[in-house]
């Protein structure tokens, strides 16, 4: 698909000049622009209001400094984010990142596809993001403590129940958001909801950590029975091996089908007898070890060094669920030419523009991760539900809504595909159905 609509294009270039240096955000606009242009001939009452230059312009950005000091009573300095990009069907809502990569281009596009995201998930949610550049491999929990608490120390002044609800994302799981979250209590002297993906004792939702894998599974069955077929008895490759990829697997295998890698950034097992996932649990969420270690476990399992490997493994199905673009137009090639028919992304933005291309020229299967990995937000949703009516609902109470909503996201990405010319292209449906509400939104607000 190319971008050939003068307004898109001349809007691009503003993007362009006015975010130099951002090549993440710039990719995720390109993505959504291509999808857009058919909307834009049916509803030029919508370029008249200028919704899509205010959709690409984030409401608020926030920079901060984070000091903090370590064991050795060292002080070190990071730089904290939060960039809250569209309010226009509810309050902020978006996770927080930890990785030494994150940047503001990062921030920015996980913002933006954030937005799109929460509005398919059917739930009054608007877009954010943000996190920091501290890199909590290698640290003590003294240290995780630590910086987390100076990370909310300038947070808490931006964000609130009704106003801003940040979660984890890579690097910020149950523990980070438990310091966190006592944190904002001490400082704001409240007891709210503020913060999704909390624990059992104070607040959390039961199936949030499941919620993202198994979510990414629901819509792929459902994108499946779609097209005549079932995750029963598909031979997957997921990479990964963090909250996403630990869930997808445990449901993926549930729901009958054969897992045979994992992986982290330094490199992926394969077991051709199916990944144990229970050893992986232990190894990741219990002791915080490097992948390798599973061969302890399993010798007969393979380990291999490095992050593309995982995509020369024979498989009919591959969920990425590690980060952005972590399958390129080779890896993909790769995938095709092994018989893999089907990609549903789990991590945001993991495949180049170069892989989609090589999906849809192959006629593969392609579930977005707008769409497919929206059930972690949706349980947070569920959670601040939960929070709001001081009441608690039942994990299978939580997973049924969880199913109900993937498959809602698919209708609605089926839907749109089909309307808009496109059918098959979930992506576009995707990107369609998750613009159409937020831009009403907006047109019904006035020019804010
Ligand atoms: P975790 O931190 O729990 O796990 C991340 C996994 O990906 C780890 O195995 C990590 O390996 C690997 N990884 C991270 N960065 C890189 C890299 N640059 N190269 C190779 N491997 C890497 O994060 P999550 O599972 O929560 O998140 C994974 C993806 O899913 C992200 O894209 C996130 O935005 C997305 N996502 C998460 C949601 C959630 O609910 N948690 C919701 C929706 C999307 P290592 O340990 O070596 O760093």
């Amino acid at each position: 698909m190319k971008l050939t609509n003068k307004y898109l294009l001349d809007l691009l270039k503003i993007v362009e000049k006015r975010n130099p240096g951002e090549p993440e955000f710039f990719q995720a606009v390109t993505e959504v622009f291509m999808s857009l242009q058919p909307v834009i001939e049916k509803r030029p009452d919508l370029v008249e209001l200028g919704v899509i230059e205010r959709l690409i312009e984030p409401e608020r950005q926030i920079i901060f400094r984070v000091p903090w000091i370590d064991d050795n009573g060292k002080p070190q300095v990071n730089r904290g984010y939060r960039v809250q990009f569209n309010s226009a069907i509810g309050p902020y809502k978006g996770g927080l990142r930890f990785h030494p990569s994150v940047n503001v281009s990062i921030i920015k596009f996980l913002g933006f596809e954030q937005t799109f995201k929460n509005s398919l998930t059917t739930l009054p949610m608007g877009g954010a993001k943000g996190g920091s550049d501290f890199d909590p491999k290698g640290k003590s929990d003294n240290e995780i403590m630590r910086f987390c608490q100076s990370f909310m120390t300038e947070l808490c002044r931006h964000i609130g129940a009704d106003l801003d609800v940040p979660a984890g994302d890579i690097g910020v799981g149950a523990r980070e958001i438990g310091y966190l979250f006592g944190q904002y209590k001490r400082i704001r002297n409240e007891f709210t909801g503020v913060l999704t993906g909390k624990g059992l004792s104070f607040g959390g939702s039961l199936a949030r950590p499941e919620a993202t894998g198994y979510g990414l599974c629901y819509f792929t069955e459902e994108m499946l029975k779609a097209n005549g077929k079932c995750l029963k008895g598909q031979t997957v490759a997921i990479s990964g091996s963090g909250n996403v990829a630990i869930y997808a697997c445990e449901k993926a295998q549930a729901l009958g089908a054969k897992v045979v890698t994992m992986s982290d950034s330094n490199g992926y097992i394969y077991d051709a007898n199916g990944i144990n996932i229970e050893t992986v649990k232990q190894l990741k969420e219990v002791e915080r070890k490097r992948i390798k270690e599973y061969l302890n476990y399993h010798p007969t399992a393979e380990y291999h060094e490095g992050c593309h490997g995982v995509w020369t493994v024979k498989c009919d199905i591959a969920f990425p669920c590690a980060t952005q673009n972590e399958i390129n137009g080779e890896d993909a090639k790769n995938l095709a030419k092994n018989g893999c028919f089907c990609v549903c992304e789990g991590a945001n933005m993991p495949s180049t523009p170069e892989a989609i291309e090589v999906y849809f020229a192959n006629n593969m299967l392609y579930a977005p991760a707008k769409a497919s990995n929206a059930g972690g937000v949706a349980t947070s949703g569920l959670e601040m539900s939960q929070n709001a009516m001081r009441f608690t609902w039942t994990f299978e109470e939580v997973d049924v809504k969880l199913r109900k909503i993937m498959v809602s996201i698919f209708n609605a990405c089926d839907k749109y595909s089909k309307e808009y010319g496109m059918p098959g292209n979930y992506m576009a449906g995707a990107n369609i159905a998750g613009f159409m509400k937020v831009a009403e939104a907006m047109k019904a607000q006035g020019h804010v």
